[in-house]
C-alpha cells in the first residue's frame, strides 16, 4: 500500500470540452476531478468491433452494419417518419427515424454509404433498425473498425454517451499511474487476488476500453476479476461510510417518544382490517426504538403488498401526538400522491393534517404549503425529493420515513435529517421491498437495524404467472379484453431499450395506439417518464378511480402503486429485466381478493438465462426465494435490473451478485477503520464522494 501523500486532484476545467455548466452537472454526480471521472465506470459494453452482414442478422442484437442507401422516403402515418433502405451484398435492411431534420433527410441520397449501429428487429423476415447511430462514409475512404468494446455509461439528462466518452478520454489524457492511489491490500483477499496483475490505473483503462478479445460474457455479468476487484473496494468504502454513520448516530440525542396506546387503538380500530402478526411485531420493535433518547435507524423490509405503509402510518401517529412532525419521502410523484391520499383518508377522523410536497406545484400554492410546513400546521408531510430542497423548513421534524429505500442514497437521507435545527437527531424508518437476503442486509447496512414483515395479509391468492411468446400477442389482447369486460383493470408494461428512456416511451405510445384501435370499447391510459408530473397524476387518479381500464406504461409503475381492482399484468420483453424488477412489477396486481394473473410476453428466441429467469418467475411468488435464486444464478439480470433503473447507488458492486465478497468486505473494513482511518477516509472519498462531505473520520 502506498503511504506517500495523495496526488493533487486535477480539476475538471483542465479537461477539453468541460466548461462550468458541464462541471456543475458532473459535480452533482460526485465528480469533481479527472480522477473522479476515471471512476465513472461503464454500465455495460457494446461490441462494435466488426461489421456484420445484413443477411446474417438476428433479432434483438445490437450490431454494426454498413451498406448503401437504395431508397429514402418520408412516410406520413400516425407518426411522420423517415424510412430508408440500406443494402449490402447479403441483404436489405430498413432504417426508421421518428425524429429527423430536413438536412438529415437530404443526406440520405441513393448510393450514400452508411455505417450504422443499432438494435435489429426482425419482423416477418424483414430486418429493421429504429433510430440507429450512423455515420456517412466515403467508399474511397473506408472507416477503420473500433479496436475495443464500446462502453455505455450511466448518465443524466443532457450528457450523451458520446460526451461521456470524450470526457473520460480527456481525463485519461491528463492522468497517470500516480493519479490513482492503491488503497486496498488486495493480496490479502483471496476472492480478488487474481486481478492483481495490473495496477489500478491500468485496470481502470481496461474497464473503459476493453480489448475486443476480452471475455464479454464475464464482463457483461460483472464477474471479470478487474470488476470484482473494484467491486470489493467499493463495498469496503460503502461499509465504512455506514459504520461511521452509525458511530455518529450513537452519540446524538433524540426526543424519546412514549407510545400513546389509546390513540393507537382508536386509529387501528378505524381500519377495515387488522394488522398481521408480522406487522404487529415490527411495530413493537419500532416503538421500542423510538422510546429511547437516541435516533432510531431502522430498515424495514417487506415484500410488495406486505403492508409496510400502515406500519409507517401507525408510527407517524405516535410522533404527532407528541407534537413532532413526520416526513414521508417517496421516489416518484405517483407514489407520493398515492401515499398522500391513503394517509389523508386514514387520518381524516383524527383531525391530523397531512400535506403533499412535490416539485411541480404552482408558485403561490407552493408558498402556502411551505408556510404551513414551517409553522407546524402540516403535521405529516408527504413528498418526493422536493422535501429536501433548500427552501423547505420544518418546525419540529421528529420522524423521517423513506419509502423504497433502494432509490435513495445515504446523502439524501442525511440532507433531510439535517433539516432539524436543534441538537436533537431525527428518528428514521427506511422501507424497502427489495428482497435483500437478511444476512446481507444485516452485515452490509451496518448503520441500520433490521426488521422484516415476512407474511402477507390474509385472503390474497397468489398471482398466477404464465409465459407466452410474442407471436401469441393476439391471444394476450383477447385476455386483456375479457378482464376489462369483467370489470377488472389491467396493466400493460412495455420495456424496450433500457438506455433510451425516449425509445421506451415511444414503444409504450405505439402499443397504446395499437391497443386503442384493437379494443375500441376499452378506456386506455398511457403513462411514461416523459409526461409532466401533473399529467401522470391525473392518469393515475383515473386509473385509481377505475375510469381507466387498461393502463399502458413503461416501467414507471414499478414502485408501490396500489390499485386492488387490477388483476392482470402484461409484461412485454420480461427477458430484459432482472428477477427483482419483474417481481416488483408483478406485485402491482394480486392486491385485492380477486385471483390475479401475470403474463410474461417474451420475444423469441430466449437465451438460456432468459428462459431460466422466466421459469423461476412462474414457479414462485416469494420475493425472498427470488432473491436467493438471483444469488445462485448471479446472472446479468441484476445488472440489468437495479443498476440501469436510475438507482445507481453502486458504481461497480452489486450486493446480490457480489454477496460472496461480503464476509471479506466486513472483516477488511472493520479492521481498516481502527487501524488506518486516513485510508478509510480516502476510500469513502473515492467511492461515496457525496457522503464524504458529512462523515467525520
Ligand atoms: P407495501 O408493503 O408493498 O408498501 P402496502 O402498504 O401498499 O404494501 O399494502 C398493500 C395493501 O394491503 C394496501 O391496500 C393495504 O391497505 C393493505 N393491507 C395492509 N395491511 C393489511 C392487513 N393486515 N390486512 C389486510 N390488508 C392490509
Ligand atoms: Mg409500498
Amino acid at each position: 500500500m502506498q503511504n506517500h501523500a495523495s496526488p493533487q486532484p486535477i480539476p475538471l476545467s483542465k479537461i477539453k470540452g468541460i466548461g462550468p455548466a458541464i462541471a456543475r452537472k458532473l459535480n452533482a454526480l460526485g465528480i469533481f476531478s479527472a480522477t473522479d471521472l476515471l471512476f465513472h465506470l461503464p454500465l455495460r459494453y457494446q461490441d462494435r468491433t466488426t461489421v456484420q452482414s445484413i443477411g446474417s442478422l438476428q433479432s434483438g442484437h445490437a450490431v454494426v452494419i454498413e451498406g448503401e442507401v437504395t431508397a429514402c422516403n418520408v412516410i406520413f402515418g400516425k407518426r411522420r417518419s423517415v424510412v430508408c433502405k440500406l443494402k449490402d451484398q447479403s441483404g436489405v435492411l430498413t432504417l426508421r427515424f421518428f425524429h429527423f431534420s430536413a438536412a438529415q433527410k437530404k443526406q440520405m441520397v441513393n448510393g450514400q454509404r452508411l455505417r450504422c449501429f443499432g438494435e435489429v428487429n426482425i419482423n416477418r423476415g424483414s430486418a429493421e433498425m429504429i433510430h440507429p447511430e450512423y455515420q456517412r462514409i466515403n467508399a474511397s475512404d473506408p472507416l477503420p473498425n473500433s479496436t475495443h468494446l464500446t462502453a455505455i455509461y450511466p448518465t443524466v439528462d443532457g450528457i450523451s454517451q458520446t460526451r461521456w466518452r470524450n470526457y473520460i478520454e480527456g481525463a485519461f489524457a491528463v492522468s497517470s499511474n500516480a493519479s490513482v492511489e492503491t488503497l486496498i491490500d488486495a493480496e490479502k483477499i483471496s476472492a480478488i487476488k487474481q486481478a492483481l496483475a495490473a495496477d489500478l490505473f491500468s485496470s481502470l483503462k481496461l474497464l473503459h476500453y476493453p480489448p475486443a478479445t476480452i471475455d464479454l460474457s464475464l464482463m457483461s455479468t460483472g464477474m471479470h476479476p478487474l470488476q470484482r476487484q473494484l467491486a470489493f473496494e467499493e463495498l469496503v468504502a460503502q461499509r465504512l461510510s455506514h459504520l461511521l454513520l452509525r458511530k455518529n448516530n450513537l452519540t446524538t440525542p433524540a426526543i424519546a417518544i412514549r407510545s400513546n396506546a389509546t390513540l393507537e387503538e382508536n386509529f387501528l380500530g378505524g381500519l377495515t382490517f387488522t394488522l398481521t402478526d408480522a406487522q404487529q411485531r415490527v411495530l413493537q420493535q419500532i416503538k421500542n426504538d423510538i422510546a429511547k433518547p437516541q435516533p432510531m435507524m431502522r430498515l424495514l423490509q417487506g415484500d410488495v403488498g406486505s403492508g409496510k405503509t400502515i406500519v409507517a402510518a401507525t408510527t407517524a401517529l405516535q410522533f404527532i401526538s407528541q407534537h413532532q412532525q413526520v416526513v414521508i419521502m417517496a421516489p416518484t410523484e405517483i407514489l407520493a400522491e398515492q401515499h398522500f391520499e391513503t394517509f389523508t383518508a386514514w387520518f381524516a377522523n383524527l383531525n391530523i393534517r397531512t400535506g403533499l410536497l412535490v416539485s411541480k406545484i404552482p408558485a403561490a400554492e407552493k408558498k402556502q404549503r411551505l408556510t404551513s410546513i414551517a409553522n407546524g400546521e402540516m403535521q405529516i408531510i408527504i413528498g418526493t425529493h422536493a422535501l429536501i430542497q433548500e427552501q423547505v423548513n420544518y418546525q419540529n421534524l421528529g420522524l423521517i420515513v423513506i419509502d423504497e429505500q433502494h432509490r435513495f442514497g445515504v446523502d439524501q437521507r442525511r440532507k433531510l435529517k439535517d433539516k432539524r435545527l436543534d441538537h436533537f437527531g431525527v428518528h428514521q424508518l427506511v422501507m424497502t421491498a427489495t428482497p435483500i437476503p437478511r444476512t446481507l442486509a444485516m452485515t452490509f447496512y451496518a448503520d441500520l437495524d433490521y426488521s422484516v414483515i415476512d407474511e402477507l395479509p390474509p385472503g390474497r391468492s397468489p398471482i398466477e404467472t404464465v409465459a407466452l411468446s410474442n407471436d401469441r400477442r393476439g391471444a394476450v389482447i383477447d385476455r386483456v379484453n375479457n378482464a376489462c369486460q369483467q370489470g377488472r383493470q389491467v396493466y400493460w408494461v412495455c420495456t424496450l431499450i433500457k438506455e433510451s428512456e425516449q425509445l421506451d416511451c415511444q414503444a409504450a405510445e405505439t402499443t397504446a395506439n395499437e391497443l386503442d384501435s384493437l379494443l375500441p370499447n376499452i378506456t386506455i391510459g398511457l403513462i411514461h417518464g416523459r409526461l409532466k408530473p401533473a399529467q401522470k397524476q391525473i392518469i393515475m387518479q383515473h386509473f385509481n378511480a377505475g375510469d381507466i381500464q387498461l393502463l399502458v406504461s413503461t416501467t414507471v409503475v414499478e414502485v408501490g402503486v396500489n390499485v386492488p381492482n387490477a388483476s392482470l399484468m402484461i409484461i412485454e420483453n420480461p427477458e430484459r429485466l432482472g428477477l427483482s424488477q419483474l417481481h416488483q412489477l408483478r406485485g402491482r396486481v394480486g392486491r385485492g381478493e380477486i385471483q390475479s394473473h401475470c403474463v410474461l410476453m417474451y420475444q423469441k428466441p430466449l437465451s438460456k438465462n432468459g428462459k431460466q429467469r422466466i421459469d423461476i418467475m412462474r414457479a414462485t411468488n416469494d420475493g425472498f426465494v427470488l432473491a436467493q435464486k438471483d444469488l445462485e444464478m448471479r446472472g446479468p439480470g441484476q445488472v440489468l435490473g437495479t443498476r440501469q433503473s436510475g438507482a445507481n447507488l453502486f458504481k461497480m458492486a452489486d450486493l446480490e451478485r457480489d454477496s460472496d465478497l461480503i464476509p471479506d468486505v466486513v472483516a477488511y473494513s472493520d479492521k481498516l477503520i481502527d487501524q488506518n482511518p486516513t485510508v478509510a477516509k480516502k476510500l469513502i472519498r473515492r467511492w461515496c464522494p457525496l457522503a464524504s462531505n458529512y462523515i467525520d473520520v
